[in-house]
């Protein structure tokens, strides 16, 4: 039997696989977009976007994410739900080609790739972490937020994320602590301000989390000040951590040139190191992970495959 080989297969259904999907086909190149989960990625679990141009007030992330693949999927984005969990290199008559393997078994042949993995929350790796996962202690606020209604919460992080979630766990509980390892927050200056406002948002600055607490339930943090080296604990009923993303790249691991943290290095034009291999998103190395910078970079890559693929069967214009 003929199999079928893609021109271009993307790997990550988030708002950087979406936007490559969407910018591969309207080039009227034979795609394929394999996401092992819901097609939206990390941006999902976004109560309020209230920074991709275009939205004035805001827009929940799943609305956007639901645009991106309604828009995708109405100019014929073919899109599947896969886990991939190996890729190798061969030679089709066609000039080289990627072979991926998936956890159903299911193979699929392309000439190129886009890696559009995302990346996943990072953990802090401290005693209690494991143990209270789903009992107290969770990585994302718009899942799990309503069930601290009326409750005490702490956050831990400085960034955007953990800024932007500490606001919005205001919505449920009647107290949120923010850890954070500085003296002052890395967060985008409009995020603090809107966390200087809220009363019901209390920091607690130079310290870090050295282990969750409780029983069945979460009951608590310990913290140690990293200037007076004084450790307390903190009385609370969850705990939100949001200190950063890990790059999910070891699919690529020793094919392309990563960092030192993991992310895919590319050139301008969103070519990995291996000819054929492109990357965008979260996965890829730059200094500003954003909706729109992951979009932006996804339409390139696109673009940038659809010229390689060209170039390997003539047709380049
Ligand atoms: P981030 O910007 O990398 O910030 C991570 C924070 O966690 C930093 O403040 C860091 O402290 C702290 N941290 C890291 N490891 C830690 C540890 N082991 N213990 C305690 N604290 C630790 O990550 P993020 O806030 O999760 O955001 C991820 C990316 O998404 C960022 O690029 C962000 O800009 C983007 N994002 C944007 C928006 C938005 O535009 N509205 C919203 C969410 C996320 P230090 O500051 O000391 O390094």
């Amino acid at each position: 039997m003929k199999k079928d080989i893609y021109d271009i297969i993307i790997i990550g259904g988030g708002p950087a696989g979406l936007t490559a999907g969407l910018y591969a086909q309207r080039a009227r190149m034979k795609t394929l977009l394999i996401e092992k989960a819901l097609p939206g990625g990390q941006a999902l679990l976004t109560e309020t976007i209230e920074n991709y141009p275009g939205f004035p007030d805001g827009i929940t992330g799943h609305d956007l994410m639901e645009r991106m693949k309604n828009q995708a999927c109405k100019i014929g984005l073919e899109i599947t739900t896969d886990s991939v969990t190996a890729i190798s290199i061969e030679n089709e008559k066609e000039g080289k080609a990627f072979r991926l393997v998936s956890e159903d078994a299911r193979e699929y042949t392309a000439l190129s790739l886009i890696i559009a993995t995302g990346a996943t929350w990072r953990h802090l790796g401290v005693p209690g972490e494991d143990k209270f996962q789903g009992r107290g202690l969770s990585y994302c606020g718009v899942c799990d937020g309503p069930l601290f209604k009326g409750k005490k919460v702490v956050v831990v992080g400085g960034g955007d994320k953990a800024v932007e979630e500490a606001v919005y766990l205001t919505k449920f509980a009647s107290e949120v602590t923010l850890i954070h390892r500085r003296d002052r927050l890395r967060a985008a200056k409009i995020l603090q301000e809107a966390l200087k406002k809220n009363n019901k948002i209390k920091l607690c600055l130079n310290s870090v989390v050295t282990s969750i607490e409780g029983d069945k339930m979460v009951r608590g943090v310990k913290v140690k000040n990293l200037k007076s080296e004084k450790g307390k604990e903190i009385s609370c009923d969850g705990a939100f951590v949001f200190i950063g993303i890990t790059p999910n790249s070891s699919l690529v691991k020793g094919m392309v040139k990563l960092d030192e943290k993991g992310y895919i290095v590319t050139d301008g034009d969103m070519a990995a190191s291996e000819p054929g291999i492109f990357a965008c998103g979260d996965v890829r190395k730059k200094t500003l992970q954003q909706i729109v910078v992951a979009a932006g970079e996804a339409a390139q890559a696109a673009f940038t495959a659809q010229r390689y693929v060209e170039g390997l069967k003539g047709t380049a214009y």
